[in-house]
């Protein structure tokens, strides 16, 4: 049993070598980064991992624009794998897909430079 704070996993004795391999050729190298302990480098590497996926995530595009019509937006939402059309309807901005008049596809319309321009232009701002 792990002491209190900690859990144990069970891999298989391939995936243990082969890290156990990379961690005693690296120690030298992983001590500079406080790293002295087998259990220490899963950690690390674990942690890093995250941070690299999270960093992935936020570069993956949600919301995509398709195309910008005079009255009209088309975004490609990708999270709920929809396509979200944003209107322009007596001077202010409508998303179809949730009938609401601030919901993210037009917060993202909003953070659209060439998009803003125009809706600017046309005396639309967000709504407060
Ligand atoms: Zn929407």
């Amino acid at each position: 049993m792990p002491k209190a704070g900690f859990k144990s996993i069970t891999i298989s004795e391939q995936v243990y070598d082969k890290f156990h391999d990379v961690f005693q050729k690296n120690k030298s190298e992983l001590a500079m980064k406080g790293v002295n302990s087998f259990a220490g480098y899963v950690t690390y590497m674990l942690e890093d991992m995250m941070l690299k996926d999270k960093t992935f995530a936020r570069y993956a595009p949600k919301l995509e624009k398709i195309s910008v019509d005079d009255d009209r937006v088309i975004i490609k939402d990708n999270i709920k794998n929809r396509i979200a059309e944003v209107t322009i309807q007596r001077g202010e901005l409508f998303c179809q897909l949730c009938e609401e008049k601030d919901c993210v596809h037009i917060g993202f319309v909003f953070s659209l430079p060439d998009v803003y321009e125009v809706l600017n232009s046309k005396g639309i701002s967000r709504l407060k």
